[in-house]
């Protein structure tokens, strides 16, 4: 039998000590601005897998020193009462990060609500105005997942200049952007979709594979280079009749793959983390821009 040869890309670590660093930083910031930072999370209707993720994000928050302005509308909830409070967090100076939990009922509509956000307090950094930014190369609010791919590669010193990088996906939440951080960060970028015909004749090319789909086990051990560098993105539960209440997986077959990467990230433990990380941090910058402005 092979053993796993990869080194693990330990994400809840990293972002443990992000949120340490960012708890030092609000510590001292708070003396000069005379307030905490504040995230307010807003979510509609009693989705398990989001009500999950608020009360994560929740807790980062209380651990690091940020006050939760959250807000809890039920199913029914409207597009003018969501945005009317989307306004008035706009204009509340306690405020420095807002972010729609997705996904929401079909009735709204998200985009529009995202469109309502102050592109300074876009904590998710998915604002037109900040991906806009992104694109130029210019400073910003940067999406929350993708960035934390890259706080991870570059926590463990892997250059990403002159590699070839392959994101599978190409959302707006997490390909796209994800593909001009690592094009800003000089790496040679392939993105592979839906679409793409042989699949894995791309990923088999990568020196960095970034799978970021929502399917388990669709990168297999014969889709990796040896050696490369492996981000799993995806989130997926799987049950079975070994774990009837399900449990977490990410898109790649990590048992097999990990026998053939140099690096690889674990579901959970991986990037999940480091996406709430960057969100604490994506407040915090605001929080210290406010005070600028
Ligand atoms: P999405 O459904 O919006 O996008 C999926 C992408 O995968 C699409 O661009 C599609 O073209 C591509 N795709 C679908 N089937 C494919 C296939 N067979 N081959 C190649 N590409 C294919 O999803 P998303 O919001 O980008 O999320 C992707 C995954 O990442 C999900 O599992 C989600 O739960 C996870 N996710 C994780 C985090 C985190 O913090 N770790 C954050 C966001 C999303």
């Amino acid at each position: 039998m092979s053993v796993a040869t990869a080194k693990i890309l330990d994400g809840k670590a990293l972002a443990q000590k992000i949120q340490h660093n960012l708890k030092a930083q609000i510590q001292a910031l708070q003396e000069t601005i005379g307030r905490s930072p504040g995230l307010a999370v807003l979510m509609v209707g009693d989705n398990p897998a989001s009500a999950a993720y608020v009360r994560n994000k929740e807790k980062a928050c209380t651990q690091v020193g940020i006050t939760s302005f959250g807000r809890h509308f039920p199913d029914h909830a409207s597009q003018a009462e969501l945005s009317s409070v989307i306004q008035e967090l706009n204009q509340d100076n306690r405020v420095d990060g807002i972010l729609v939990q997705l996904p929401l009922p079909k009735h709204l509509d998200a985009v529009a609500l995202l469109h309502e956000i102050k592109p300074n307090k876009d904590a998710d950094g998915l604002h037109p105005t900040n991906l806009g930014k992104l694109v130029r190369g210019e400073s910003g609010l940067r999406s929350c997942t993708p960035a934390g791919v890259m706080e991870l590669l570059k926590e463990y010193n892997i250059s990403v200049q002159g590699k070839h990088a392959v994101v599978v996906g190409r959302s707006i939440l997490v390909g796209k952007p994800l593909a001009l951080m690592l094009l800003e960060e000089n790496a040679t970028v392939t993105v592979a979709h839906s679409r793409t015909v042989d699949l894995g004749s791309i990923t088999r090319q990568a020196d960095i594979l970034i799978p970021a789909v929502g399917k388990p086990n669709l990168i297999t051990k014969e889709m990796v280079k040896p050696s490369a560098v492996v981000i799993d993105v995806g989130i997926n539960r799987v049950v079975d009749q070994f774990t009837p209440k399900g449990r977490l997986v990410g898109d790649v077959a990590f048992d097999e793959v990990a026998q053939v990467a140099e690096y690889i990230t674990p579901v959970p433990g991986g990037v999940g983390p480091m996406t709430v990380a960057m969100l604490l941090q994506n407040t915090v910058w605001s929080y210290q821009n406010s005070e600028m402005a």
